[in-house]
């Protein structure tokens, strides 16, 4: 049995399509009330399902799976090839200078920590408390940082970074190029000129905003941008360290072990220079195989086309919640922003509200501080927040399910009971199998 989804709340406008199919798209979930409902995925901005172009590429290439590197088979030369091949196209998608170096990494994450290891002895980083703590955590532990108050929006922010920078004692300045709570964009071109002219070089994270938009390193004066697979519609654990060479080779190479070094002696060790440096281990080819194909099917997005998408959808998910009673949307109107929405519901627990969306309509979204705890906590969102994230799999009728969803939430209220289990809010009452027997029944109990 399928349980129809709601009408939408209120009339949507445009029907806007999912602008390329992923894999999933479809899906059909159980729900806590019974039946099935087909997935909404809204929580794109933590991970957002794999384009099928990327899945068709990783089918193709895993039967010529060998080793990488020091093979002299033929399929080890061929998954070689593949590897550094991915390299050259994950430095074309984010417009990367020739002499440039890419690393693979297992995400943005482990690329900023990278890159945070490599900062000159002494050197001072820059960054503000807007930040995801991927790119607050990672400095703060590996170089001396300061970390200055976020503005209103983002031109106040940027305004505050250009005038610390000013002061010429920082090294790097460290900023996300979209946010992750609010969706707002900052001007990669300005901050990078205000930086160089100050004497620093800028590291962009670029977990949030490459999945959104197109990125010029070389033509926006970009040092270094970090970014991972697992946003960017490619699987988990890939991801990638894009920039400047000469302080990540001069720097301690990232993990100590095979394929680092040149000659391992008894009384010294040759590192490798490049990317080779930093991937001491046997690499993630496929993971690296995988992100390159996604880098090449958004880059053959004709102009324009991602960023209509989801303006459309940004502002179906505004207007609509805006709409609702009560309900508060952080930040709903910047200058420029991505397809991340952060709202409140009034007088309920946010994660009552996300586990109801799941159990009751089959909908998934985010609750919490997302990992950006004193931003959260300066925009007033010290119990947490709810975050809808829009992605290219994303159509309109994704959106006004949910904000039919809610609707139905703040009039009859849900249908089910809610209380904590485990620490968590869910239905007191649940029809859905275990989710770790989703995939595998356990035999016998359907
Ligand atoms: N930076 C931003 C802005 C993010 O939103 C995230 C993840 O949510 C990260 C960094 C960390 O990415 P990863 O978990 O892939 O390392």
């Amino acid at each position: 049995m399928t349980t129809s989804t709601l009408s939408p709340a209120r009339p949507t406008g445009r029907d806007v399509p999912p602008l390329l199919p992923v894999v999933g798209a479809g899906t059909a979930v159980p729900l806590a009330t019974g039946g099935t409902a087909t997935y909404a995925n809204l929580d794109n901005a933590a991970s957002a399902p794999a384009l099928t172009t990327v899945a068709a590429r990783v089918a193709q290439v895993l039967p010529h799976y060998a080793s990488v590197h020091r093979g002299a088979g033929y399929l080890s030369r061929v998954c070689t090839a593949l590897f550094e091949r991915a390299r050259e196209q994950v430095a074309g998608f984010v417009g990367a200078r020739p002499d440039d170096v890419v690393v693979f990494t297992r995400s943005t994450t482990d690329a900023l920590d990278l890159l945070a290891r490599a900062v000159p002895a002494g050197g001072r980083v820059l960054v503000a408390d807007v930040e995801h703590h991927a790119n607050l955590l990672s400095w703060e532990r590996s170089a001396r940082t300061t970390v200055v108050r976020g503005g209103a929006d983002a031109e106040e922010t940027t305004a505050r970074l250009e005038a610390e920078l000013a002061s010429g004692r920082y090294a790097v300045l460290a900023v996300a190029g979209a946010s992750n709570v609010t969706g707002e964009v900052l001007p990669l071109r300005r901050l990078a000129r205000a930086a160089h002219a100050a004497g620093a070089r800028i590291a962009v994270d670029g977990a949030q905003l490459l999945p959104h938009r197109r990125v010029d390193v070389a033509g926006d004066g970009i040092d270094w941008i970090a970014l991972s697979g697992h946003k960017l519609y490619a699987p988990f654990g890939s991801g990638a360290l894009v920039g400047r060479r000469d302080w990540l080779d001069a720097a301690e190479p990232y993990l100590a072990g095979g394929g680092a070094t040149l000659d391992v002696g008894h009384d010294a060790v040759r590192w490798a220079a490049g990317p080779d440096r930093h991937e001491a281990g046997s690499p993630n080819v496929v993971g690296a195989v995988a992100l390159a194909q996604a880098c090449a099917t958004l880059a053959a997005l004709p102009a324009g086309a991602l960023e209509a998408h989801e303006a459309a959808l940004r502002d179906q998910l505004v207007r609509g919640l805006t709409a609702l009673e009560g309900v508060r949307v952080v930040r709903p109107h910047p200058a420029d922003a991505v397809g991340v929405v952060t709202f409140t519901v009034p007088g309920r627990p946010v994660s009552e509200v996300a586990a109801y969306l799941s159990a009751e309509h089959g909908i998934g979204v985010r609750d919490g501080r997302f990992c950006a705890h004193r931003f959260a906590d300066s925009l007033g969102l010290v119990e947490g927040g709810l975050r809808a994230s829009t992605g290219v799999g994303t159509g309109s009728a994704d959106v006004a399910r949910l904000l039919a969803a809610l609707e139905r939430f703040l009039t009859t209220g849900p249908e089910l009971e809610y209380g904590l289990v485990e620490g968590r809010w869910a239905p007191l009452t649940d029809a859905r199998p275990a989710p770790g027997t989703f995939l595998d029944p356990i035999p016998g109990r359907g």
